[in-house]
């Protein structure tokens, strides 16, 4: 595995596989890797010649106040998963390297990303958008690998290539969950014992929404009801919002006629947790 550091380095490298006529799928990442990450990595394997992992802690997707300096970064633990899970490149270019002192281009979706973590974290897809074209800029992919977990982060992406003709394919990972439940999270690793149990409440107010749809529930107002009263059963957690929109467009729905997303975002003690599932009639 090669670690490149260098933003320069790493863009001669994709240039010269892709004269060579290599595949590059590519799987961003923020690191304090675990087996969701490594899902990716292993759908990435499967449809291409090299796979390129990165890590950067990306600042401008954080806002002031949230965890961008305490955000863990295990660098020698990542980089044995990913000499493990057969990553060819993993690349690391630190902030200085991503972006100069007067930085001033931005790529920003304006539909997709207003509702849900779009609404709490004001300007926080915006630093995704930016940071991801850039990546694709520097690693050259023909396929990117991004997880479910992140649902809204994974159509906001899908429409950035779409509108800007970005030539790369985007392939999607389903959410790898614990044996019981919690999705896997690099920040689980924030939560007390205790705080670990309640956050199983994330994916208990989904089924629950998943069991009412089954029994033949349409109306978004009683599910996303039902998922506020079980989150709301459990003292250490606080809703930051629980919705139900179509999975399409991101718009709120009352009544289920398409596929629609139940998304949250709670916070367990300090923690924000977010979780999702499709829920389909
Ligand atoms: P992050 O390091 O949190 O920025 O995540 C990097 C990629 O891994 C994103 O595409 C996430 O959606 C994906 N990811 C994170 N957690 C999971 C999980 N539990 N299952 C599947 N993919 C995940």
């Amino acid at each position: 595995m090669d670690i490149i550091r260098s933003v320069e380095v790493m863009q001669q490298a994709a240039l010269g596989l892709r004269r060579t006529g290599r595949r590059i799928a590519f799987v961003p990442t923020m690191g304090c890797l675990h087996e969701g990450h490594l899902s990716l990595v292993k759908l990435a394997r499967a449809c291409s010649d090299q796979v390129v992992l990165s890590i950067f802690v990306n600042p401008i997707q954080f806002l002031p106040g949230e965890d961008f300096a305490a955000y863990p970064r295990p660098v020698e633990a990542d980089e044995r998963l990913c000499r493990e899970a057969g990553v060819d490149f993993l690349f690391y270019p630190d902030t200085a390297l991503m972006y100069s002192p007067d930085h001033s281009v931005f790529v920003e979706e304006t539909c997709l990303s207003r509702g849900l973590c779009g609404a709490t974290r004001p300007g926080h897809f915006r630093g995704v958008t930016t940071v991801v074209a850039k990546l694709f800029n520097v690693v050259l992919p023909d396929v990117a690998v991004f997880g479910q977990k992140d649902a809204q982060q994974l159509r906001v992406i899908r429409r950035m290539v779409r509108d800007l003709n970005m030539p790369v394919s985007i392939l999607a990972g389903p959410i790898v969950r614990e044996p019981d439940g919690l999705a896997l999270s690099s920040r689980n690793r924030y939560l007390s014992p205790s705080e670990r149990q309640d956050a199983l409440c994330l994916r208990r107010a989904l089924d629950t929404a998943e069991s009412l749809v089954r029994a033949g529930q349409r109306s978004t107002v009683v599910l996303r009801q039902a998922m506020r009263d079980v989150i709301a059963g459990v003292p250490s957690a606080q809703v930051d919002y629980v919705e139900c929109v179509d999975d399409e467009t991101l718009e709120p729905v009352e009544w289920m006629e398409r596929p629609v997303l139940a998304a949250l975002a709670v916070r367990v003690g300090k923690t924000r947790l977010i979780d999702n599932t499709v829920l389909t009639s």
